[in-house]
């Protein structure tokens, strides 16, 4: 392997002569005071070579050794991982004391030792290319697949494999003849590099399935969907974390993962203390035992900040190669970019917007391009459905990673501060935020089965409701009450019943926090029934009156428990005051 010696250091970059090969993106370590630092190869120069420091590069003098690995950064992939706490690395930090390692210190992140029940899958004579499904073991009730190496190219015959019974991640579980004669022993355990997307599928089609969130102002106003992707932008305080926490509860998914990029070290460590308290509604145990949590603070070194993502994601890759459905949530993405942005400042890159570097596009597009629903080489599907935050500075949407991110996420989730200030949580705009799989032909070929074809008119309606309502108020703002007609107001506070019953929803009341795909079309039916009726009124007192009161009941409705006789009461009460009006 190629060895080099330490030229230069600047803060975590260093630049290093060689003697011999070494490619983009490969692993290094960098002697130093008895410390091993861990640095990824980001720009070669001849036989100069910069590199990134995973670590804190303090004392680091010139003339330190480097030993090169010929292999990219990249993770292991295997049962074990679920419920557990990651740097970028794939540190184990449940392992460390606090939230940090020591400097040079990198743990095993998969228990060798703990024993797995398998169940084969695949049969002797068998023939198999990468990815194929060999075997099954169970963790936390999750049924996870033992899969032929994900690196393994052209077909295989299985030879052996390991009868039902119990093993550990790297005993042999099956050995695999290829073509050529040579054998391939397998265990439970991928590696892969992870900067490079995973594309052991057949076909990545359009993703069309709903993905139900419980949360009213994704499912009913903006739709995700299963394989989607979707970005929250708000400033800090307006509500991300909140909606973040709620979607990784109540969706449905197999598998959760948390990047958690934070902003400060004790954002990061409330995820630690608040995630586990978290109750999965779909089994009643903790969300914990199908999650896991990857988390950089912005302490971290830089490029330990850069890698977290790239780490998520191909753990979500692995597990859709299980043909199981992830959901992939980033807190914050921009810090992510942020990281981007340093490295290439160091490198004294040419910059681009906002000294963020020349490909950030290219770079979030990349990203976002990995998530998706698949059909699987065995014609299994499996999904990653990606959901990043972005926190633009001051709220300013026109930045480079909000406008980049909005190229490439199909749904966007607006937070804004007027909203939240004015407690209208989740304080996501209705009128700015959007779906573009509203416009998916498959889409609505699905929801039209699943629902009825009446659901996205009525949807689209209402929101033209939410746009028109605005310019209203805009007007009273203005004009006042007495400046513009009784019907305006009408249609003011048309717009406050969609907003109030639909779009408002407390995630922290049990009842209110999560809202089944039946009710959200019952209360869509309402809803609609209200919005379209004419109204006579006297003046906008009476308006202002019985609105306010179509408002409670509904609300009221809303909360009651579900078919009820309670419910049945209200839904009364409201077509009662619906027939006098
Ligand atoms: P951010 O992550 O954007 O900084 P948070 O998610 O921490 O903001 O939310 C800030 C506060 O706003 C929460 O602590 C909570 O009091 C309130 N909040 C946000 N969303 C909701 C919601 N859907 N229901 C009730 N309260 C909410
Ligand atoms: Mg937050």
């Amino acid at each position: 392997m190629t060895k080099g010696t330490v030229s230069g250091v600047i803060a975590n970059m260093v630049t290093i002569h060689v003697d011999g090969p070494v490619s983009q993106g490969e692993i290094c370590y960098i002697e130093t005071g008895g410390d091993r630092l861990m640095s990824e190869v980001i720009k070669v120069v001849g036989s100069d070579v910069y590199v990134q420091v995973f670590e804190s590069t303090r004392g680091l003098k010139v003339g330190s050794p480097a030993d090169f690995t010929g292999h990219m950064l990249e993770i292991q992939l295997g049962p074990g991982m679920l419920s557990k706490n990651y740097d970028g690395l794939q540190n184990d930090l449940d392992k460390m004391e606090g939230v940090f390692l020591k400097r040079g210190q990198y743990t095993e992140p998969l228990d060798t030792e703990r024993e797995w029940d398998f169940t084969p899958i695949a049969k002797v004579g068998d023939e198999v290319q990468g990815s194929d499904w060999l075997g099954e073991v169970i963790e936390n009730s999750q049924k996870l697949k033992i899969m032929a190496p994900f690196q393994m190219d052209g077909k295989a015959k299985v030879k052996s494999i390991q009868p039902a019974g119990k093993y550990k991640c790297h005993d042999v579980m099956a050995v695999l003849e290829k073509e050529d004669g040579t054998e391939v022993k397998v265990d439970m355990v991928q590696h892969w590099p992870v900067k490079f997307a995973m594309t052991n599928y057949k076909e990545k089609p359009r993703p069309f399935k709903l993905l139900e969130t419980g949360v009213r102002t994704i499912d009913t106003f903006n739709p995700i969907v299963e394989g989607g992707t979707g970005f929250i932008p708000g400033p800090f305080g307006t509500g991300k974390t909140v909606l973040q926490h709620a979607i990784s509860k109540q969706a449905e998914a197999d598998i959760v993962i948390i990047a958690a990029c934070g902003e400060r070290a004790n954002e990061v460590v409330e995820i630690f203390t608040e995630f586990p308290e978290l109750i999965d509604p779909h089994t009643g145990h903790k969300l914990m035992e199908r999650t896991i949590i990857i988390a950089n603070t912005s302490n971290m070194p830089v490029a330990a900040r850069e890698a977290s993502v790239y780490t998520a994601m191909t753990m979500a890759e692995y597990y859709r190669s299980m043909g199981l459905r992830v959901l992939l949530m980033a807190d914050s993405t921009s810090r992510w970019a942020q990281a981007l942005r340093e490295m290439s400042n160091r490198m004294e890159e040419l910059p681009g917007p906002d000294a963020f570097p020349m490909d950030l596009g290219a770079l979030i597009s990349n990203f976002y391009g990995r998530a998706g629903y698949v059909y699987l080489n065995n014609g299994e599907v499996g999904s990653i459905t990606f959901i990043g935050t972005v926190s633009p500075a001051g709220g300013n949407l026109k930045e480079p990673v909000t406008e980049n991110t909005k190229k490439v996420a199909r749904c966007f989730y607006g937070l804004e501060q007027d909203r939240a200030d004015k407690k209208r949580y989740p304080a996501v705009n209705p009128i700015d935020s959007y779906s573009k799989y509203l416009e998916y032909p498959e889409f609505e070929e699905y929801i039209s089965k699943k629902i009825n074809d009446k659901w996205i008119p009525k949807v689209l309606k209402l929101k033209t409701r939410m746009q028109r309502g605005k310019e209203i108020a805009e007007q009273i703002n203005i004009l006042g009450d007495d400046g513009v007609p009784v019907d305006y107001h009408v249609v003011f506070w048309k717009s406050e019943i969609i907003d109030f019953v639909i779009l408002q929803q407390d995630a922290f009341d049990d009842v209110d926090a999560v809202t089944s795909l039946e009710r959200q079309e019952e209360i869509l039916n309402l809803v609609t029934e209200i919005c379209e009726k004419d109204y006579t009124f006297g003046d906008f007192l009476e308006v202002v009156d019985y609105f306010k009161k179509m408002i409670n009941l509904c609300k009221q409705m809303n909360y009651s428990v579900y078919k009820s006789d309670q419910y049945n009461d209200f839904v009364a009460k409201i077509k009662e005051m619906l027939a006098s009006k």
